[in-house]
Protein backbone atom coordinates (compact mmCIF):
# COMPACT_ATOMS: atom_id res chain seq x y z
CA UNK A 1 0.00 0.00 0.00
CA UNK A 2 1.72 3.04 -1.13
CA UNK A 3 0.45 6.31 0.94
CA UNK A 4 0.25 8.88 -2.24
CA UNK A 5 -0.34 12.70 -2.02
CA UNK A 6 -2.54 14.32 -4.98
CA UNK A 7 -0.20 14.95 -7.79
CA UNK A 8 -1.23 18.52 -8.22
CA UNK A 9 -1.53 19.41 -11.47
CA UNK A 10 -3.32 22.22 -12.08
CA UNK A 11 -6.84 23.31 -10.41
CA UNK A 12 -9.09 20.57 -11.10
CA UNK A 13 -12.89 20.85 -10.58
CA UNK A 14 -14.32 18.25 -9.33
CA UNK A 15 -15.49 15.32 -11.61
CA UNK A 16 -13.03 16.89 -14.65
CA UNK A 17 -10.12 14.72 -15.75
CA UNK A 18 -6.91 16.35 -15.68
CA UNK A 19 -5.61 18.09 -19.14
CA UNK A 20 -2.02 17.90 -20.60
CA UNK A 21 -1.91 18.96 -23.40
CA UNK A 22 1.11 20.05 -25.84
CA UNK A 23 3.21 18.69 -28.94
CA UNK A 24 5.12 15.90 -28.83
CA UNK A 25 8.84 17.70 -29.44
CA UNK A 26 9.75 21.52 -27.95
CA UNK A 27 11.15 22.87 -32.09
CA UNK A 28 11.17 26.25 -31.87
CA UNK A 29 10.34 29.12 -29.01
CA UNK A 30 7.64 30.45 -31.71
CA UNK A 31 5.81 26.67 -31.84
CA UNK A 32 5.95 26.36 -28.26
CA UNK A 33 4.52 29.91 -27.76
CA UNK A 34 1.96 29.92 -30.32
CA UNK A 35 0.94 26.21 -29.54
CA UNK A 36 0.78 27.26 -25.67
CA UNK A 37 -1.70 30.35 -26.15
CA UNK A 38 -3.85 28.47 -28.08
CA UNK A 39 -4.09 25.52 -26.04
CA UNK A 40 -4.19 28.06 -22.92
CA UNK A 41 -7.27 29.92 -24.82
CA UNK A 42 -8.58 26.20 -24.81
CA UNK A 43 -8.82 26.44 -20.75
CA UNK A 44 -5.52 23.90 -20.60
CA UNK A 45 -3.57 24.59 -17.48
CA UNK A 46 -0.83 21.94 -17.83
CA UNK A 47 1.90 22.07 -21.14
CA UNK A 48 3.82 19.45 -22.14
CA UNK A 49 6.67 19.33 -24.23
CA UNK A 50 9.47 16.58 -25.36
CA UNK A 51 12.96 18.49 -25.27
CA UNK A 52 14.70 15.40 -24.95
CA UNK A 53 12.90 12.89 -27.50
CA UNK A 54 14.06 9.04 -27.06
CA UNK A 55 13.85 8.21 -30.92
CA UNK A 56 14.17 4.70 -32.24
CA UNK A 57 16.74 5.30 -34.90
CA UNK A 58 18.99 7.48 -34.99
CA UNK A 59 19.38 10.18 -37.46
CA UNK A 60 15.68 11.02 -36.80
CA UNK A 61 14.87 14.44 -34.65
CA UNK A 62 15.96 13.96 -31.07
CA UNK A 63 15.15 16.64 -29.27
CA UNK A 64 16.75 20.24 -29.10
CA UNK A 65 17.99 19.97 -25.55
CA UNK A 66 18.34 21.79 -22.51
CA UNK A 67 17.77 25.13 -24.83
CA UNK A 68 14.13 24.47 -25.06
CA UNK A 69 14.03 24.55 -21.30
CA UNK A 70 14.34 28.44 -21.27
CA UNK A 71 11.21 28.18 -24.10
CA UNK A 72 9.02 26.04 -21.43
CA UNK A 73 9.71 28.91 -19.23
CA UNK A 74 8.76 31.32 -20.97
CA UNK A 75 5.55 29.46 -21.98
CA UNK A 76 4.82 29.78 -18.09
CA UNK A 77 5.13 33.18 -17.81
CA UNK A 78 3.30 34.22 -20.63
CA UNK A 79 0.57 32.40 -20.32
CA UNK A 80 0.26 30.74 -16.60
CA UNK A 81 0.11 27.17 -17.56
CA UNK A 82 2.17 24.59 -15.49
CA UNK A 83 5.12 22.77 -17.91
CA UNK A 84 5.53 18.94 -18.17
CA UNK A 85 8.44 17.52 -19.85
CA UNK A 86 10.34 13.89 -20.10
CA UNK A 87 13.26 13.35 -17.83
CA UNK A 88 15.38 9.81 -18.17
CA UNK A 89 18.60 10.44 -17.48
CA UNK A 90 20.48 12.33 -14.15
CA UNK A 91 21.37 15.10 -16.19
CA UNK A 92 17.90 15.79 -17.47
CA UNK A 93 16.45 15.72 -14.16
CA UNK A 94 19.36 18.50 -12.66
CA UNK A 95 18.51 20.08 -15.55
CA UNK A 96 14.47 20.50 -15.83
CA UNK A 97 14.49 20.94 -11.83
CA UNK A 98 16.91 24.02 -12.35
CA UNK A 99 14.69 25.46 -15.19
CA UNK A 100 11.67 25.26 -13.10
CA UNK A 101 9.82 22.32 -15.08
CA UNK A 102 6.67 22.14 -13.17
CA UNK A 103 5.81 17.92 -13.81
CA UNK A 104 7.75 15.15 -15.47
CA UNK A 105 7.34 12.52 -17.01
CA UNK A 106 9.10 9.33 -17.54
CA UNK A 107 8.64 7.83 -21.01
CA UNK A 108 8.02 3.98 -21.49
CA UNK A 109 11.52 3.50 -22.87
CA UNK A 110 12.65 4.46 -19.92
CA UNK A 111 10.01 2.94 -17.22
CA UNK A 112 11.02 -0.39 -18.63
CA UNK A 113 14.64 0.12 -17.73
CA UNK A 114 15.49 -0.86 -13.79
CA UNK A 115 19.11 1.23 -13.96
CA UNK A 116 17.60 4.03 -15.58
CA UNK A 117 14.51 4.36 -13.30
CA UNK A 118 17.10 4.19 -10.33
CA UNK A 119 19.10 6.64 -11.57
CA UNK A 120 16.60 9.10 -11.82
CA UNK A 121 15.00 8.46 -8.46
CA UNK A 122 18.11 8.62 -6.86
CA UNK A 123 18.45 12.64 -8.35
CA UNK A 124 15.19 13.18 -7.82
CA UNK A 125 14.90 12.09 -3.65
CA UNK A 126 16.75 15.97 -3.20
CA UNK A 127 13.59 17.38 -5.20
CA UNK A 128 10.44 14.73 -3.28
CA UNK A 129 7.61 16.88 -3.91
CA UNK A 130 8.28 17.03 -7.61
CA UNK A 131 4.79 15.57 -9.50
CA UNK A 132 6.04 12.61 -11.64
CA UNK A 133 4.05 10.45 -14.03
CA UNK A 134 5.27 7.38 -15.22
CA UNK A 135 4.72 5.91 -18.09
CA UNK A 136 4.16 1.75 -18.82
CA UNK A 137 6.79 -0.16 -20.12
CA UNK A 138 6.93 -0.55 -23.77
CA UNK A 139 5.96 -4.22 -23.03
CA UNK A 140 3.13 -5.21 -21.33
CA UNK A 141 5.02 -6.23 -18.43
CA UNK A 142 2.89 -4.86 -15.19
CA UNK A 143 5.83 -5.18 -12.43
CA UNK A 144 7.91 -3.64 -14.29
CA UNK A 145 5.45 -0.74 -14.59
CA UNK A 146 5.13 -0.74 -10.91
CA UNK A 147 8.64 -1.35 -9.93
CA UNK A 148 9.57 1.76 -11.81
CA UNK A 149 6.72 3.55 -9.47
CA UNK A 150 8.25 1.80 -6.45
CA UNK A 151 11.28 3.34 -7.02
CA UNK A 152 10.39 6.50 -7.34
CA UNK A 153 8.34 6.30 -4.02
CA UNK A 154 11.53 4.40 -1.84
CA UNK A 155 13.17 8.15 -2.66
CA UNK A 156 10.46 9.88 -0.98
CA UNK A 157 8.33 10.85 -3.72
CA UNK A 158 4.46 11.18 -3.68
CA UNK A 159 2.77 12.68 -5.90
CA UNK A 160 3.20 9.69 -8.15
CA UNK A 161 0.85 8.85 -11.64
CA UNK A 162 0.64 6.61 -14.19
CA UNK A 163 0.20 7.31 -18.08
CA UNK A 164 -0.92 4.20 -19.79
CA UNK A 165 0.17 4.78 -23.46
CA UNK A 166 -0.10 1.21 -24.93
CA UNK A 167 2.19 -1.71 -25.25
CA UNK A 168 4.34 -2.45 -28.40
CA UNK A 169 3.52 -5.28 -30.44
CA UNK A 170 5.19 -5.99 -34.34
CA UNK A 171 3.26 -5.29 -37.57
CA UNK A 172 1.05 -3.06 -38.96
CA UNK A 173 -2.01 -2.99 -36.22
CA UNK A 174 -4.87 -0.53 -35.95
CA UNK A 175 -3.27 0.56 -33.02
CA UNK A 176 0.19 2.14 -32.68
CA UNK A 177 0.58 0.66 -29.45
CA UNK A 178 -2.17 -1.57 -28.11
CA UNK A 179 -4.10 -0.69 -25.18
CA UNK A 180 -4.58 -3.90 -23.23
CA UNK A 181 -7.06 -2.19 -20.81
CA UNK A 182 -6.70 -4.43 -18.14
CA UNK A 183 -3.19 -4.11 -17.38
CA UNK A 184 -3.74 -0.15 -16.36
CA UNK A 185 -7.01 -1.16 -14.66
CA UNK A 186 -4.89 -4.06 -12.43
CA UNK A 187 -2.36 -1.20 -12.04
CA UNK A 188 -5.12 0.79 -10.15
CA UNK A 189 -6.22 -1.96 -8.24
CA UNK A 190 -2.58 -2.89 -7.05
CA UNK A 191 -2.02 0.52 -6.48
CA UNK A 192 -5.10 1.85 -4.74
CA UNK A 193 -5.35 5.94 -5.31
CA UNK A 194 -3.06 6.00 -7.84
CA UNK A 195 -3.96 8.62 -10.06
CA UNK A 196 -4.03 7.37 -13.82
CA UNK A 197 -4.13 9.25 -17.05
CA UNK A 198 -4.67 7.77 -20.96
CA UNK A 199 -2.44 8.92 -23.42
CA UNK A 200 -4.77 8.31 -26.67
CA UNK A 201 -2.11 10.01 -28.97
CA UNK A 202 0.90 7.21 -28.64
CA UNK A 203 -1.99 4.66 -28.23
CA UNK A 204 -3.66 5.20 -31.10
CA UNK A 205 -0.87 7.15 -33.29
CA UNK A 206 -3.63 8.57 -35.56
CA UNK A 207 -5.36 11.78 -35.54
CA UNK A 208 -9.13 9.67 -35.90
CA UNK A 209 -8.10 7.65 -32.70
CA UNK A 210 -7.85 10.31 -30.06
CA UNK A 211 -11.71 11.16 -29.62
CA UNK A 212 -12.67 6.90 -29.05
CA UNK A 213 -10.28 6.35 -26.92
CA UNK A 214 -10.11 9.43 -24.86
CA UNK A 215 -13.96 8.47 -24.47
CA UNK A 216 -13.31 5.00 -24.02
CA UNK A 217 -10.34 5.95 -21.02
CA UNK A 218 -12.64 8.51 -19.20
CA UNK A 219 -15.57 5.59 -19.38
CA UNK A 220 -13.74 3.21 -17.52
CA UNK A 221 -12.69 6.18 -14.96
CA UNK A 222 -9.25 7.30 -15.96
CA UNK A 223 -8.55 10.37 -14.09
CA UNK A 224 -7.31 12.64 -17.19
CA UNK A 225 -5.64 12.74 -20.69
CA UNK A 226 -2.43 13.69 -22.09
CA UNK A 227 -2.64 14.85 -25.66
CA UNK A 228 -0.58 15.73 -28.37
CA UNK A 229 -0.95 19.12 -29.41
CA UNK A 230 0.93 21.10 -32.29
CA UNK A 231 -0.09 24.30 -33.60
CA UNK A 232 1.01 22.95 -37.09
CA UNK A 233 0.73 19.19 -36.94
CA UNK A 234 1.57 18.14 -40.70
CA UNK A 235 4.89 19.97 -40.09
CA UNK A 236 5.77 18.77 -36.78
CA UNK A 237 9.47 16.64 -36.31
CA UNK A 238 8.02 14.24 -34.74
CA UNK A 239 4.95 12.06 -34.48
CA UNK A 240 3.13 14.43 -36.56
CA UNK A 241 0.50 11.65 -37.54
CA UNK A 242 -0.89 11.75 -34.35
CA UNK A 243 -0.81 15.37 -32.83
CA UNK A 244 -3.77 17.59 -33.44
CA UNK A 245 -4.67 21.39 -33.71
CA UNK A 246 -5.37 23.26 -30.40
CA UNK A 247 -8.62 24.12 -32.20
CA UNK A 248 -9.41 20.35 -32.83
CA UNK A 249 -8.39 19.94 -29.06
CA UNK A 250 -10.87 21.34 -28.15
CA UNK A 251 -13.67 20.57 -30.17
CA UNK A 252 -12.74 16.85 -28.83
CA UNK A 253 -12.85 17.86 -25.24
CA UNK A 254 -16.09 19.78 -25.59
CA UNK A 255 -17.56 16.86 -26.90
CA UNK A 256 -16.33 14.41 -24.41
CA UNK A 257 -18.66 12.76 -22.03
CA UNK A 258 -17.70 13.17 -18.43
CA UNK A 259 -18.93 11.16 -16.04
CA UNK A 260 -19.78 12.39 -13.07
CA UNK A 261 -19.84 10.12 -9.92
CA UNK A 262 -23.25 11.86 -8.10
CA UNK A 263 -25.12 11.34 -11.46
CA UNK A 264 -25.80 9.21 -14.19
CA UNK A 265 -27.87 11.52 -16.26
CA UNK A 266 -25.06 12.43 -18.99
CA UNK A 267 -24.89 8.56 -20.04
CA UNK A 268 -27.90 9.01 -22.22
CA UNK A 269 -26.27 11.64 -24.86
CA UNK A 270 -26.11 11.12 -28.44
CA UNK A 271 -22.61 11.88 -28.18
CA UNK A 272 -21.66 9.61 -25.58
CA UNK A 273 -23.33 6.42 -27.47
CA UNK A 274 -21.58 7.65 -30.96
CA UNK A 275 -18.19 7.59 -29.12
CA UNK A 276 -19.02 3.86 -27.61
CA UNK A 277 -20.00 3.41 -32.18
CA UNK A 278 -16.46 4.85 -32.95
CA UNK A 279 -15.07 3.08 -30.65
CA UNK A 280 -16.48 -0.35 -31.12
CA UNK A 281 -16.26 0.36 -34.81
CA UNK A 282 -12.66 0.83 -34.52
CA UNK A 283 -12.03 -2.64 -32.13
CA UNK A 284 -14.05 -4.59 -35.09
CA UNK A 285 -11.68 -3.34 -37.78
CA UNK A 286 -8.65 -4.41 -35.57
CA UNK A 287 -10.15 -8.05 -34.95
CA UNK A 288 -10.89 -8.41 -38.88
CA UNK A 289 -7.45 -7.03 -39.99
CA UNK A 290 -6.00 -9.50 -37.23
CA UNK A 291 -8.16 -12.14 -38.98
CA UNK A 292 -6.88 -11.71 -42.05
CA UNK A 293 -3.39 -11.72 -41.26
CA UNK A 294 -4.18 -15.41 -39.57
CA UNK A 295 -5.63 -16.06 -42.66
CA UNK A 296 -2.91 -15.37 -44.68
CA UNK A 297 -0.91 -17.30 -42.54
CA UNK A 298 -2.82 -20.13 -43.44
CA UNK A 299 -2.42 -19.47 -46.60
CA UNK A 300 1.46 -19.56 -46.71
CA UNK A 301 1.09 -23.02 -44.67
CA UNK A 302 -1.95 -24.59 -47.50
CA UNK A 303 0.59 -23.28 -50.18
CA UNK A 304 3.60 -24.99 -48.75
CA UNK A 305 1.71 -28.28 -48.40
CA UNK A 306 -0.09 -27.98 -51.72
CA UNK A 307 -3.07 -28.29 -50.38
CA UNK A 308 -5.87 -26.75 -52.19
CA UNK A 309 -7.31 -23.11 -50.15
CA UNK A 310 -11.17 -23.69 -49.77
CA UNK A 311 -11.82 -27.23 -47.53
CA UNK A 312 -16.09 -27.26 -47.59
CA UNK A 313 -16.16 -29.08 -44.47
CA UNK A 314 -14.44 -26.30 -42.66
CA UNK A 315 -16.47 -23.63 -44.32
CA UNK A 316 -19.50 -25.00 -43.46
CA UNK A 317 -18.88 -26.40 -39.86
CA UNK A 318 -17.47 -22.19 -39.63
CA UNK A 319 -20.82 -21.23 -40.49
CA UNK A 320 -22.45 -23.31 -38.74
CA UNK A 321 -21.12 -22.86 -35.43
CA UNK A 322 -20.80 -19.00 -35.81
CA UNK A 323 -24.45 -18.92 -37.02
CA UNK A 324 -25.51 -20.83 -33.85
CA UNK A 325 -23.70 -18.67 -31.26
CA UNK A 326 -24.75 -15.58 -32.71
CA UNK A 327 -28.73 -16.69 -32.46
CA UNK A 328 -27.46 -18.07 -28.72
CA UNK A 329 -26.86 -13.69 -28.34
CA UNK A 330 -30.30 -12.99 -29.72
CA UNK A 331 -28.57 -11.79 -33.24
CA UNK A 332 -30.03 -12.33 -36.38
CA UNK A 333 -28.96 -14.89 -37.93
CA UNK A 334 -29.20 -14.24 -41.83
CA UNK A 335 -27.16 -10.70 -41.03
CA UNK A 336 -24.34 -13.04 -39.46
CA UNK A 337 -24.63 -15.35 -42.41
CA UNK A 338 -24.06 -12.57 -44.67
CA UNK A 339 -21.00 -10.93 -42.19
CA UNK A 340 -19.69 -14.45 -42.21
CA UNK A 341 -20.18 -15.06 -46.20
CA UNK A 342 -18.42 -11.69 -46.60
CA UNK A 343 -15.34 -12.41 -43.82
CA UNK A 344 -15.25 -16.10 -45.53
CA UNK A 345 -14.72 -14.29 -49.20
CA UNK A 346 -12.24 -12.32 -48.50
CA UNK A 347 -10.43 -14.72 -46.49
CA UNK A 348 -10.06 -17.00 -49.91
CA UNK A 349 -9.38 -13.95 -51.86
CA UNK A 350 -6.27 -13.21 -49.71
CA UNK A 351 -4.65 -16.70 -49.30
CA UNK A 352 -5.49 -17.15 -53.23
CA UNK A 353 -3.45 -14.22 -53.63
CA UNK A 354 -0.54 -15.81 -51.55
CA UNK A 355 -1.26 -19.25 -53.46
CA UNK A 356 -0.27 -17.16 -57.12
C1 LIG B 1 6.07 11.30 -25.72
O1 LIG B 1 5.23 11.48 -24.83
O2 LIG B 1 6.32 12.12 -26.61
C2 LIG B 1 6.78 10.00 -25.77
C3 LIG B 1 7.99 9.86 -26.31
O3 LIG B 1 6.04 9.03 -25.28
P1 LIG B 1 6.29 7.44 -25.05
O4 LIG B 1 7.35 7.35 -24.00
O5 LIG B 1 4.94 7.04 -24.58
O6 LIG B 1 6.66 6.84 -26.36
MN1 LIG C 1 5.28 11.79 -29.15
Amino acid sequence: MLELKPIAVGDREPNKPYIIAGPCSAESPEQLLTTATALAAQGIEVFRAGVWKPRTKPGSFEGVGAEALEWLNQVKKETGMLTATEVATREHVEAALNAGVDILWIGARTSGNPFAMQEVADVLASAPETPVLVKNPMNPDLELWIGALQRLYNAGLRRLGAIHRGFSVYGEQLYRNQPQWRIPLELCRRIAGLPILCDPSHLGGKRELIAPLSQHALDMGFDGLIIESHCNPDCALSDKEQQITPDVLGVILENLVYRNSNSSADYESLNHLRSQIDYLDNELLDVLNRRMQVSREIGRYKKAQGMPVVQASRYDKIMNQRIKAAEALGMNPDFMKSVLAAIHEESVRQQLEIAD
